[in-house]
């Protein structure tokens, strides 16, 4: 097979959110960058976000970086890096104020300002009650951003590669990242993009999950290519389930209905959220709700035949204000589950949502690693969105702070890019065998009779992530766990695809896709059985508190041998007093 070649100074994987941000300011800085996306851009996830982008703009009661900072600390349980933190949050509105700019048609305030919306775990002066942080366009604020970038980038000149596949990154002998490897779906063919910097931008992997709000892409391919080339993967045992998604369908209901004043009631009609968190009551972080609706089915207080959901009740807010604010989530909520919430309430559980863990980086995007204390930065490599771990939200995030995350850091990794790229000379020769394992990695795929099936792997998969490591965490689910994903990863190296299912090559896609979730599910079933703490949303039933004594840290998950190491959690802030731990209530 002939490998075609080409060379950038800067290769982007990943046209969502966080990908467009960087390559815009690349492409803007006059350097030449291509952006590889396995669909086209503006279906990435980013265009599903609902609710809306955080940043204290104080346009609907007054507001303060710090308490968003402070929010978004405790929110984390603790586990997020302060300086980064710090970074993101001061940030904020300047990146606000430049979407607009670029013509994001945010909802606006009778005055004309941007409008802003209620949602979990964003308070006021440091938790004494709800604000108005999050803004938005109507319910489909990641719609209009991702929209918004991909235009700017049109106009930038940024090249795209579109249903292009990136496979694997090249290293060569001294660590450095030269580029990537990436199959160009449409004819088959494999090619080589030779880069100064990588930047890898390909999202979540929610797919890990029988029941997920993520689209059917979000395959943790970034995290799969990192595991193989021997860096390490942080917090993977961090995912957020988000307390409303459909009951059987998965589709979320964004946290923005109970920003605008919906709420959970049980099967007794009870807004039980009042007992779990008084103060925040249906606005408390997610994996608190979470817990709080899995608690109320265990107890037998659950809604519907089955009795294994709650109702999202929202129809006491009237017509005027559901169809003005919220009108995707009534056409969801028609569709997926047969009713009008003007009328009815939701039928609602606790379902997959968001990563966040990821590739550990540092505050410019540039992805370290960690050895005898020290952060050492990988050459020529960067990490962005919500594949990224950098870490801003911890052991826990709140929502409407991905959409910041990606457009802050995006904008920082491009800036750190641009400096690199001007600093380097001529491209680093590529080693001769750079194609070589992913080559064989493909070849195991043809030719063979009697294989395993990927729908089968696949389900197998998803059934062992939901049974062994769901909201609740049990020490011998989760030991069992640790056995059922080493079989189910053995079990896909004798995937056999069948010659009718290679037409357009969507089989060999789908089971490569399946060699990245494996990667990912293994470090979260590894990383979980080995935290022996509660903390954010990984709560165990044997270790029922946080242990701020052993677990104040990171993880760091190696693919080999199922490593792992824990580093410090970074507590000093870059110009602020640190925010120290305690007791997390709502
Ligand atoms: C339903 C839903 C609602 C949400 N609502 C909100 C919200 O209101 N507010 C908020 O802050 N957050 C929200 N989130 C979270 C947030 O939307 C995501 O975390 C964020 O959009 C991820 O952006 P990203 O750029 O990192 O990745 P994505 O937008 O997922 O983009 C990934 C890109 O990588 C590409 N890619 C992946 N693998 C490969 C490969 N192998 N080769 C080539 N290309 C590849 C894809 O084609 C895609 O272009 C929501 C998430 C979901 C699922």
């Amino acid at each position: 097979m002939t490998i075609q070649k080409h060379q950038f100074d800067a290769v982007i994987i990943g046209g969502g959110g966080a990908g467009l941000r960087a390559s815009l300011q690349l492409a803007e800085a006059g350097v030449k960058v291509a952006v590889l996306s396995k669909v086209f851009p503006t279906r990435s996830h980013t265009v599903a976000a609902q609710g809306g982008i955080a940043a204290a703009l104080g346009n609907v009661s007054g507001d303060n970086w710090l308490w968003h900072m402070y929010d978004t600390i405790k929110g984390s349980d603790y586990l997020g890096d302060q300086d980064a933190i710090e970074f993101m949050c001061k940030n904020a509105a300047k990146a606000i104020i430049e979407l607009e700019h670029f013509g994001m048609p945010f909802d606006r305030l009778e005055n004309g300002k941007i409008f802003q919306r209620p949602f979990g775990g964003m308070t006021q002066n440091y938790g004494e009650k709800p604000i108005s942080r999050t803004c938005a366009v109507a319910d489909r604020t990641g719609h209009a951003m991702l929209h918004t970038l991909y235009q700017r980038n049109i106009r930038a000149n940024t090249q795209f590669f579109v249903e292009w596949f990136a496979l694997d990154l090249i290293r060569d002998a001294e660590g450095d990242v030269l580029g990537v490897i990436a199959l160009e779906i449409e004819t088959g063919d494999i090619h080589i993009l030779q880069a100064k910097t990588t930047l890898l931008a390909t999202g979540g992997a929610g797919r890990i999950f029988q029941a997920s709000t993520n689209a059917f892409i979000n395959t943790g391919d970034g995290l799969g290519m990192v595991t193989r080339a021997g860096l390490p993967l942080q917090d993977m045992e961090f995912w957020q389930f988000h307390p409303t998604g459909v009951l059987h369908a998965g589709v979320l209901i964004t946290e923005g209905v109970r920003g605008e004043g919906g709420y959970l009631v049980n099967s007794n009609g009870e807004r039980f959220m009042e007992r779990y968190a008084p103060n925040a009551k249906d606005l408390a972080s997610r994996d608190v709700v979470s817990r709080a609706i899995a608690t109320e089915i265990k107890a037998g207080r659950g809604i519907g035949k089955n009795k294994d959901a709650v109702y999202l009740k929202l129809d006491h807010l009237g017509e005027d204000l559901i169809s003005k604010r919220l009108p995707g989530i009534r056409e969801i909520a028609k569709t997926f589950a047969n009713v009008d919430p003007v009328e009815k309430p939701i039928p609602v559980v606790p379902t997959a949502h968001y990563m966040m863990g990821g590739v550990p980086t540092n505050l410019d995007g540039q992805v370290v690693e960690y050895s005898d204390g020290v952060e050492i930065k990988v050459k020529g490599l960067y990490a962005v969105g919500e594949c990224a771990c950098v870490s801003v939200h911890g052991a826990n995030r709140l929502g409407s702070n991905s959409l910041l995350d990606l457009v802050v850091f995006g904008k920082a990794a491009g800036d750190s890019m641009v400096s690199e790229i001007n600093a380097s000379a001529a491209h680093k020769p590529l080693p001769a065998d750079a194609a070589d394992k992913t080559l064989a990695r493909m070849a195991r795929l043809e030719g063979r009779q009697g294989g395993e099936r990927v729908a089968d792997v696949g389900a197998a998969m998803r059934k062992t992530m939901q049974t062994h490591c769901g909201v609740f965490r049990f020490p011998d689910l989760l030991a069992q766990g640790v056995t059922a994903i080493n079989e189910v990863a053995e079990r896909a190296q004798h995937i056999e695809i069948s010659d009718r299912s290679k037409v357009f090559n969507t089989a060999r896609v789908e089971a490569l896709e399946l060699d990245n979730l494996i990667d990912v599910a293994a470090a979260t079933m590894h990383a979980a059985n080995n935290r022996k703490e509660s903390r954010g949303a990984h709560a165990r039933e044997d270790f029922s508190g946080r242990d701020d004594e052993n677990w104040l840290a990171h993880s760091l998950y190696y693919k080999n041998g199922h490593k792992l190491v824990y580093k410090p959690v970074r507590l000093q802030p870059l110009t602020v007093e640190p925010f120290v731990p305690k007791a997390r209530t709502y």
